[in-house]
Parts: structure tokens; sequence; C-alpha cells
């Protein structure tokens, strides 16, 4: 059965005896009452053998978990309330002071800052690896204090700047140092490629990432209304390690947030299609511009990584709905930004993934250790408008701009 459409809709959910409805109950609970204290004594929240409190678990969230698992290809899921907070809890359960993160230049800024700002307070150091350079991530992971064990940061394609890495290079460095590598999936989502199995067909134990991280806020959700995050894994005592860091920081999700992910599923991998299938055709409308210098998409050729697209995705030719433009170094920022202010159609806004299309400008000089990236870039989510609207839209605002 399909992983990513049909067994997203036909699940093993049981409704309620005599009520045959398909979409899953939202069941909401702080308090969950045992039949005696021999069953309060008895019973575990480690395993899903029962329910023991509202934080740890409920039919509803265990439903959602168990799909995330199975779209993803892992074992067990965690659910916490954002994406930011699943890379947190993922370095808050695995590190500790001494121990050394590793991250790509082009990471989820975010992420960078819990590094810098929090983890360094705590005695964790981080370094910063260059995606595209794999004898990069294998210089900063010679240069960690012996004896502990790193925590490796991959992004497939970085959220911005999207260049896509050479995933299974990155691994098998990571493999080879004994580091523990976890995955920020929101842009495949599950669909683009299989983040547990990299090289599918390729032997009898798959290679994979040993963790998986989404935003469910992005794809999974569509809506534009939702901030959640999941943790996924295939081993089961690293996934105890999170779930018991999971437990101690407190992190749960609300019944309705569930509910809106779970409605939301079905539809994903058409939803991941349309922005794929449209960003695309925006994106080489875009590449004969000549306001810009580069455009950057994965599934572009001349894009950053476009090699290591295609070996992965290119099987299923899919990719997220985003890319971005890097204009013309002669052209002053403001002159970027009322191109931005400019358009109708576009919303100024972070995330993506949600059916308005949205577009932000970054200053690349200031985000980035690695002195290649300058000028200003502008990232397009592209959502579910007509893409003959968006491509008017783009020229109307580039015109009042440029005075093209
Ligand atoms: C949006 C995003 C996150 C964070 O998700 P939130 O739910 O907004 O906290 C993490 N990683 C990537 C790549 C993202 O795009």
């Amino acid at each position: 059965m399909d992983p990513k459409t049909t067994a997203l809709i036909h699940h093993p959910y049981q409704p309620p005896a005599g009520f045959g409805a398909v979409p899953v109950a939202v069941h909401k609970a702080s308090t969950v009452l045992f039949p005696d204290t021999a069953a309060l004594r008895a019973r575990t929240w480690k395993e899903k053998t029962g329910y023991t409190y509202g934080l740890h678990g409920t039919p509803t969230s265990f439903v959602l978990e168990e799909r995330i698992a199975a779209l993803e290809g892992g074992l067990q899921t965690l659910l916490v309330p954002s994406g930011l907070a699943a890379i947190a809890s993922v370095d808050l359960a695995l590190l500790k002071a001494g121990d050394t993160l590793l991250l790509p230049d082009n990471v989820y800024g975010p992420s960078r800052e819990l590094a810098r700002q929090e983890l360094a307070g705590w005695g964790i150091a981080h370094r910063l690896y260059d995606p595209l350079d794999p004898a990069s991530l294998d210089a900063a992971l010679a240069s960690v204090a012996p004896g502990t064990t790193p925590l490796v940061w991959l992004e497939a394609a970085g959220s911005v700047t999207m260049e896509f890495p050479d995933l299974p290079a990155l691994l098998q460095i990571a493999r080879r140092h004994g580091a523990l590598a976890a995955l920020d999936n929101t842009w495949g989502a599950g669909i683009a490629f299989d983040a547990f199995d990299l090289e599918p067909g390729r032997g009898s134990a798959p290679l994979g990432v040993d963790i998986c991280v989404q935003a469910l806020t992005k794809y999974p959700s569509g809506g534009a209304d939702v901030l959640m995050g999941s943790v996924t894994t295939r081993d089961e005592a690293l996934h105890l390690r999170l779930k018991l860091g999971h437990m101690r920081l407190g992190w749960g999700v609300g019944a309705n947030d569930v509910e809106f992910v779970l409605r939301a599923l079905p539809s994903l991998a058409l939803r991941y299609a349309a922005h794929d299938r449209a960003a695309r055709r925006l994106a080489h409308w875009w590449s004969r511009r000549p306001e810009v210098v580069q455009v950057l998409h994965p599934a572009l050729e001349g894009s950053p990584g476009h090699a290591h697209w295609q070996a992965l995705c290119g099987a299923r030719d899919a990719a997220a709905g985003l890319f971005s433009v890097v204009f013309d170094e002669r052209h002053a920022p403001a002159r970027v930004d009322a191109f931005v202010d400019a358009l109708r159609l576009f919303g100024i806004g972070y995330s993506w993934a949600g059916p308005l299309s949205l577009a932000v400008p970054y200053d690349l000089s200031a985000m980035r250790a690695q002195p290649a990236w300058c000028g200003t870039l502008v990232r397009f989510s592209v959502g579910l408008e007509a893409v003959e609207d968006l491509e008017a839209d783009c020229a109307q605002a580039l015109a009042q701009a440029f005075g093209a």
C-alpha cells in the first residue's frame, strides 16, 4: 500500500462500536482514570499499550503519530507544539555539556540561534559545515572532543538558499565518526524521498538518517492555521531517549490542532504536487528575467546541488513549492523591497505550504558565514492560486519597481 497516499486514507483506525465514521474522533483529557490502584501502578506511558495522562497521548494523538511514522517510513513519532520545538527536543534530549552539534551553514535560522544563544550557555558547542562540501563535515567532526557523540543536522534542500546536499555522502561521514544524524525533513515532507532509506534497493541494511523531524506546520497541515512538529525514529532505544526528554520537557499538543492535521493528511501528496508544479513553472519564468542573476530551485539545472536532487528525488520528480531569486547586485536592496511591496497576490510573511503565496526578501551576507553568498534574495512560497495570475503579479510588480 502506498504510504504517501493510500495508507493515509486506509488506516486501521477503529471508530467507536456501531458508529462507522471515517474521520478520527477528537479526544480531550488531562486526567485519564484508572480502574483501580493496581492498574495505576502497572500502566506504563513508555509504550502505547494504554493511556496514563493527557500530556502523554490520547487516542487522537496516537493516530496522528502512527500516520506520520508511516509517511516518513519510521517506526515511532513524537508530536511537539512546533517545528522549532521538534528541533529543540532532539537537541535537548541527546546533548549534554561537552557535546558538539554540527549544523549546515544554510540551516533553518532559528535552529542556529538556539545553538548560539541557548545551547552554548549550557556548554554545548556547535560548528557549521558547508552542506555542499562533505569534506567540510568530515573536518568539523574530526575536531570534536573524543569520547562524546556528536549530533549532525541535515537539511535538504536549505529553506532559503535551496542548496541540495549529497545526503548519502554526509550520512556516511556522520556514521564513520559515530555521530547521530538528524534530518529536518520539512522540505521533503515524507513525499519527495524516503529519509530512512536514501538508497532504495541498495542492500539489506538501508542507509537512512537516525531521526527525522518535520514542521507539520507546513505541508502536513497545509492550511497556515496550525503550529506543530514531529520527531520520528526507526530505532526503539533512540525513540525511548527522545521520548524521555519529551516527557520531562512537558511538550504536549492540542487535540483540535491534531484534528486539523489529520484532516489535511489525505490530500498531502496532491497538494505537494500542485505546489511543486506551480513553483517550477514560476521559477522557469523568473529564469528568463534580466533583473535576477540566479534562480535557486533544486530541480532547475544550474541550481546548487541539482545533481544531488536528481539522484535522490529524480525518480519521483518531486520538490517543494519553494524557490528563491537572487537580484543583480547593482539593484539596491530598497528597490528589491519596493518590488516585494508592489506584489498584490503574494503576502509578505514567513512560513510556506499554505494556500496563499508568500514572498520574503533576505539579505544574504547577514545570514551566512560563507562569503560566497551576497546580494538580495527573494524567497517565494508558491500557494494554490492559478499560476498565470502569479506570473502576471510578478510582472506588474517588476514593472512598478524596476520600470521595465
Ligand atoms: C518552518 C520551519 C521550521 C519550524 O517550524 P515552526 O512550526 O514554524 O516552528 C523548521 N524547519 C524548517 C525547514 C522550516 O521551514
